[in-house]
């Protein structure tokens, strides 16, 4: 039965925004058991540590009983075997997101051909909102209350006004 399946939501998250939460409870209607995946990659410099990524995930989901919190190091398809999940969600917001997608999508199944990926499309108010956007509009006093969870919006107060203070 495909919905007993554990899905699983990869990213950076860096911080998460609505669009992201969108997704996630998306999912969580759609699929019994989802873990959404913050990457801890090295080679990527980061506003915010993993430890504060995931808290900041864990504090705007924890409404949603069947999502679970994690991280992972290393190539998604190694931690997927892991876990013994197969299918991927991921958020497409326009065209623009699309070959990237594609080809993340399509090197996965090449690197384990069970891996399949499920793209879903968010309310039409996220499709231009990224976290990078978010933290341009935050470093420079702008208001995004409206575009991420409440914690994320405290977290970026207190990250750019130490960050001016400085
Ligand atoms: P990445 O995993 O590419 O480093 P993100 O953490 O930003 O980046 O995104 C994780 C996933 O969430 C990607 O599939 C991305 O397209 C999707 N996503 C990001 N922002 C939104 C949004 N506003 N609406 C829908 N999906 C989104």
């Amino acid at each position: 039965m495909s919905q007993e399946i554990l899905v699983v939501y990869p990213g950076s998250f860096d911080p998460p925004t609505n669009g992201h939460l969108d997704i996630i409870e998306r999912s969580s209607k759609l699929f019994l058991k989802i873990v959404v995946a913050v990457a801890d990659n090295c080679n990527k410099r980061h506003t915010f540590s993993l430890k504060e990524r995931l808290q900041l995930l864990q504090e705007s989901t924890k409404s949603l009983k069947n999502v679970k919190v994690t991280s992972f190091s290393g190539l998604l398809a190694d931690y997927l075997e892991q876990i013994n999940s197969f299918v991927l969600i991921r958020g497409l917001r326009a065209i623009s997101d699309f070959e990237y997608e594609f080809q993340m999508a399509l090197m996965n199944r090449n690197l384990n051909k069970k891996i399949e990926t499920v793209f879903l499309m968010p309310d039409q108010a996220y499709t231009f909102l990224s976290s990078g956007m978010v933290k341009e509009i935050a470093m420079f006093g702008g208001n995004v209350s409206s575009l991420v969870p409440k914690c994320v919006g405290e977290k970026l107060k207190k990250r750019f006004c130490e960050h001016i203070k400085k």
